[in-house]
Order: C-alpha cells, then sequence, then structure tokens
C-alpha cells in the first residue's frame, strides 16, 4: 500500500492585487487590504525539483491503484495540491478519476476531428465542484481541529452545482459543520434544487440571478463568522485542479498536440485547469502545456469579450446575463476573472501564443451540442455540449489542427438539465433564450394505447392489440 506522503509545504494566500501574503491559519476570501482575490501558494515549491520528473510520474501512477482512500481520490496530487493537510482530515467521497471518454468514431466523422469527454459528471454530486469541496472541507476540517471550532455555518451562491456539493460534503462531515446555500429563485434546474434539500442542507432563495446572490454572501462572509464556499475560496481551485492532474496522468504525462476545452462562468474552474497544467509543467512532469480554450455563451461572454479585444485596448466590463441553457455558467461577472488574467499570461508565454484563448457560441449551437454528443452515447450536460460547440467553433475560424486532440470538459451529469432538453423538445423553451428547435432532433413518448384501453380491454386482448399497434408503428417483419 502506498505510503501518506511526508511531505508537507508552507502555503500562504497571495493577493493577485497587492501581492500581500496571508496566513492560512485564517479564513480568507478577499484581500484585507485591498480586496483583490487570493490563490494559495506553496512558498517551499521548489524543493519539490529535488525529484526528476519520472519520480513523479512514477509516484502519481502507484498511487492511483492505492487502497487508501486518503490517496484514491484528488489527493493522489498530495505534493502539488494542498500539502498541509494530514491524512485524518481528507474527506474523499469518490470524487475525482472520471473517464475519459472517446467520441463515438460516427461522432468524431461527424465533427470531422478526434475528440473525447471527460466525464466530470461521474462525480458523487455529478459535478466537478466536488472536486473542489473535497479539498475545501478536508482543509475546513483541519481548522476545526487547530481552533477547537464548535460550529462552522458554510455558506455559497450557487448556479446550483456548487450547492449540490457543498451540501452533500458538509452532510457526510455533519457536525460541528452547517450548511446553508444561496440559490436564486427559479434559476437552478428541479434535479439541482433537489440536491441540496435532500441533503439537509438550510436553503435560502433570493428573487435575481447567481450575481446578486454572490453579493450577499460576500457581504456575509465579510461581516460575520462564516465559511464562504464559492470559488472564492482559494482551496476548491486547488482542489479543481486535479482535473489537468488526470487529463496528464491519462494521456501517460504527454500532453504534446492536445487542446483542452473548458467552459467558463465564474471563471473558477479554467483557473484551477491553468494553475494545475503550469504546476506540472514547472516541475518537467510534463514536458508541453495543452492548448486551452475558454467556451463562453453569447448571452454571458465576459471573458470572450476581454481576450476579444486586441491587448493593448482590453478591459474587463461585467455583461448584464441573458437567459441560458448553458444555466451553470450564466454570469456575469466572474469572481476569478484577475485569476485567468495572471494565470493566461504566464500560460501563453510558456506556452506560447494561442496556448489560452476563448471562444464564443450560440445558444442553439450549445443545446444542440449537447444533444449531439448524447445521441452518440454521450453524457454531456448543456455546458458539456458548450464545450462541443466550443471545439466547432474554434474549427470554423481555423483555430485548430485537423490532427489534435481534443478533451472536452463534461462538467456536469446531463441528467442535471432535463428540464432544457424537455423545453427543446416539446418546443416551450421562452423566446429569450434564441433557440429554435430543430424539429428532426425532438424525441417525445409515443402512447401505443390510450389510457382507457387498459380497463377496457382483458389481460391477453391488452397484451395482443398493444404488440400489433408496436408492430405497426415500427414496421416489424415477422420471424422467417
Ligand atoms: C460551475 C459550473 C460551470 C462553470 O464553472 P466556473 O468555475 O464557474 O467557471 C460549468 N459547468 C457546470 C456544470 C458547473 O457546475
Ligand atoms: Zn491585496
Amino acid at each position: 500500500m502506498s505510503q501518506f506522503p511526508s511531505y508537507r509545504g508552507r502555503m500562504e494566500y497571495r493577493c493577485l492585487g497587492c501581492q500581500e501574503r496571508y496566513s492560512i491559519d485564517e479564513l480568507h476570501y478577499t484581500c484585507p487590504s485591498c480586496g483583490g482575490v487570493f490563490l494559495l501558494e506553496d512558498t517551499t515549491f521548489d524543493v519539490l525539483r529535488q525529484h526528476a520528473p519520472d519520480w513523479w510520474r512514477k509516484t502519481f501512477d502507484e498511487r492511483a491503484a492505492s487502497k487508501r482512500t486518503a490517496l484514491r481520490g484528488i489527493f493522489r496530487f498530495y505534493e502539488l495540491m494542498a500539502p498541509v493537510v494530514d491524512e485524518e482530515h481528507i474527506v474523499y467521497l469518490g470524487e475525482g478519476n472520471t473517464p475519459i471518454v472517446e467520441a463515438s468514431p460516427a461522432l468524431s466523422r461527424q465533427v470531422g476531428q478526434r475528440f473525447a469527454f471527460k466525464n466530470d459528471g461521474q462525480n458523487p454530486s455529478a459535478s466537478f465542484k466536488d472536486r473542489g469541496m473535497a479539498c475545501a472541507f478536508s482543509y475546513l476540517k483541519r481548522l476545526v481541529a487547530v481552533h477547537g471550532w464548535k460550529e462552522v455555518i458554510t455558506v455559497c451562491a450557487s448556479t446550483g452545482d456548487t450547492s449540490a456539493a457543498a451540501a452533500l460534503y458538509a452532510a457526510y462531515v455533519g457536525d460541528p459543520i452547517k450548511s446553508v446555500v444561496l440559490l436564486p429563485k427559479g434559476k437552478v434546474t428541479a434535479q439541482q434544487l433537489s440536491q441540496p434539500l435532500g441533503s439537509g442542507a438550510h436553503v435560502l432563495e433570493l428573487p435575481g440571478v447567481f450575481d446578486d446572490c454572490m453579493k450577499v454572501v460576500e457581504y456575509l462572509a465579510e461581516n460575520y463568522r462564516v465559511a464562504l464556499l464559492n470559488s472564492k475560496n482559494a482551496w476548491r481551485i486547488l482542489g479543481q485542479e486535479s482535473y489537468a492532474f488526470e487529463i496528464a496522468q491519462w494521456y501517460d504525462w504527454d500532453l504534446a498536440g492536445k487542446a483542452v476545452f473548458v467552459p467558463i462562468g465564474n471563471a473558477g474552474n479554467i483557473t484551477a485547469v491553468m494553475s494545475g497544467f503550469l504546476k506540472l509543467y514547472a516541475l518537467g512532469i510534463i514536458e508541453q502545456l495543452p492548448r486551452l480554450f475558454g467556451v463562453q455563451s453569447e448571452h454571458a461572454d465576459p471573458v470572450f469579450q476581454y481576450y476579444a479585444a486586441s491587448p493593448e485596448h482590453r478591459s474587463f466590463t461585467p455583461v448584464r446575463v441573458r437567459p441560458s441553457v448553458a444555466q451553470a455558467a450564466m454570469i456575469g461577472n466572474p469572481v476569478s476573472f484577475p485569476r485567468v488574467r495572471a494565470l493566461a499570461e504566464r500560460y501563453e508565454k510558456e506556452g506560447g501564443a494561442g496556448a489560452f484563448q476563448v471562444v464564443q457560441v450560440s445558444e442553439q449551437a450549445i443545446i444542440e451540442g449537447m444533444l449531439l454528443a448524447n445521441r452518440h452515447g454521450h453524457i454531456a450536460c448543456t455546458q458539456g455540449g458548450e464545450c462541443l460547440a466550443g471545439l466547432l467553433r474554434a474549427r470554423e475560424l481555423g483555430l485548430m489542427d485537423p490532427q489534435e486532440l481534443a478533451i472536452l470538459d463534461a462538467t456536469a451529469h446531463a441528467l442535471k438539465f432535463a428540464g432544457f432538453q424537455d423545453m427543446y423538445f416539446s418546443g416551450t423553451l421562452p423566446a429569450e433564450y434564441n433557440i429554435t428547435p430543430n424539429p428532426a432532433l425532438a424525441n417525445l413518448p409515443k402512447p401505443v394505447l390510450d389510457d382507457a384501453a387498459k380497463g377496457r380491454l382483458a389481460e391477453d386482448e391488452y397484451t395482443r392489440t398493444a404488440a400489433r399497434r408496436v408492430v405497426e408503428i415500427l414496421g416489424l417483419s415477422a420471424r422467417q
């Protein structure tokens, strides 16, 4: 059995605004002096260079087979992630290690390119948010132990999946942690709402959109003793870096000729993916950075707008969002934008021009991306569909090499977004979405017999009549 790592780093919050550093023995979300966002840094990271890249590859590969639960999930990459947490505090609910599934041959042919989905919907609460929560809750358990806290109230605003993940991990950890989630009323799907309710969280609804809830949560975090679980919490970013580490590991640490597509909402995930690849690159564990494409809907595209301007004319302006089927990414003022700006600059410097780009896609392309994928045996959610739309868009713009392998982030399970599929199929999507359903893609259940037939017909009669109707509908021919 693999040993639990002995390395302990010295981690600090570093403000991206004024570069001030703060101790991790307190909860910090924004810089007390300038209001900037943080990244967590291991100030002894350079010590890790004592090991050759091959040692790291071998170590991570061995841990992938470990039966030690603390090393099964995202903490397999312990030294690169949060090397301050002790084994006893690590929370593992089966997150991470999600499959990379090659696009079906027919789908690949239709798109004109080899690509794969990494199914982060196969995490415990059915989205990638579990990666961040596993890390945030492990750190929180450590803090509770250090301070002897008797009660910790965790809060988050959510487009649906953050609250599902936060409530799940809080329910598992139990005392002294209590979970409160703030949701924009009517702006999360029924499935996503059922998740924190089922986990027993305190669910509060506000009129408005995610950005409105986020401001309330920020106010609470600044003025009251609560633990904020949005991606402003830099521990979540660390946990989500595991997504990048897993891609590298799956391809035997060779990312040449690969391009990764990630949908951008609050921009925590793209931050984590960049930071993760940059760490592997810094230690020589990968010799080449993959290209990275952020994808945004034209209904919520502030990051796309920023990068669409020429470098000397760039300035960040939040946008007012319009309804989006990629609802989990429907955010006009992404909290992590300063992190993206800082990391993208490094990513381009190390990876060369075009290493980081953002493409914009229509709502129509997003939902049809999801339907196209799922009709070929995939389980992409609308945001996964957004990534496929992004790949098609990048090809249209001539940004892809046909030999390149694209890896698309299917960030959640399709089932969470079944309501959008229903509305598309039944032609009931409100006009604001700007989507015109293609009747050829609609799939609705067909009635075989009218309801009264069940009472009217005797049992064999019912079976024979129903079977004859099925034969008619399908045009079956008899067995020879
Ligand atoms: C949260 C979420 C996103 C957006 O990720 P950010 O880190 O907010 O950019 C995309 N897809 C799904 C399914 C999500 O839950
Ligand atoms: Zn600062």
